[in-house]
Formats: C-alpha cells, structure tokens, sequence
C-alpha cells in the first residue's frame, strides 16, 4: 500500500500554521532551538515528532522568521 508522501496535515494557532506531516520526518527539532522567545515545543522526538506553539506562548513571537528560515522542511508559515 502507497501512502501520499507530500500530504499536508496542518495544524493552524492564531497567526501560525505548522505542517504536522513534515514534523513527523525531522530530526533536527531546530524550531525549538532558534526560537527566542519560546514559542515552539517537539513533542514524541522517538517516535512521531511534532512541533506545537506552547499554550499562551503564541502573542510573543516578533515575527522575525528565523524559524521559518531555519525548519528545512518548511513546516512552519507564518500570516
Ligand atoms: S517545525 Fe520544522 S524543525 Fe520544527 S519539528 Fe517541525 S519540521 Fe522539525
Ligand atoms: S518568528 Fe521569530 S519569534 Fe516568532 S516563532 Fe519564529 S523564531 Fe520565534
């Protein structure tokens, strides 16, 4: 059985939309890291890795996109 491999599954906040399917194939997790402000947690990094935006974290971001810059799989966009 084939499985669509560029699928999107997407899991949208207030203003910051994180490609959960790309998540899943990662295993730098460098959102976590380069984010200063906190913003972003991997969650399940042996098994099925998944970025989330932290419960009330979200209004901090500056919007400098240094995380969309740096997740090579381009999962994170940002409106
Ligand atoms: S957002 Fe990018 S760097 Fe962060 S876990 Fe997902 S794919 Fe990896
Ligand atoms: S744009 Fe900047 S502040 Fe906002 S989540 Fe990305 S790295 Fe963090």
């Amino acid at each position: 059985m084939s499985e669509a491999k560029n699928r999107s599954n997407i899991e949208s906040y207030k203003f910051h939309h994180i490609d959960i399917n790309k998540c899943s194939k990662c295993k730098e997790f460098s959102c976590e890291d380069v984010c200063f402000r906190g913003i972003y947690e991997v969650i399940n990094k042996d098994s099925t890795p998944k970025c989330i935006v932290v419960e009330d974290r979200e209004d901090r971001c500056v919007k400098c996109h240094i995380c969309t810059t740096t997740c090579k799989a381009k999962a994170i966009t940002i409106d």
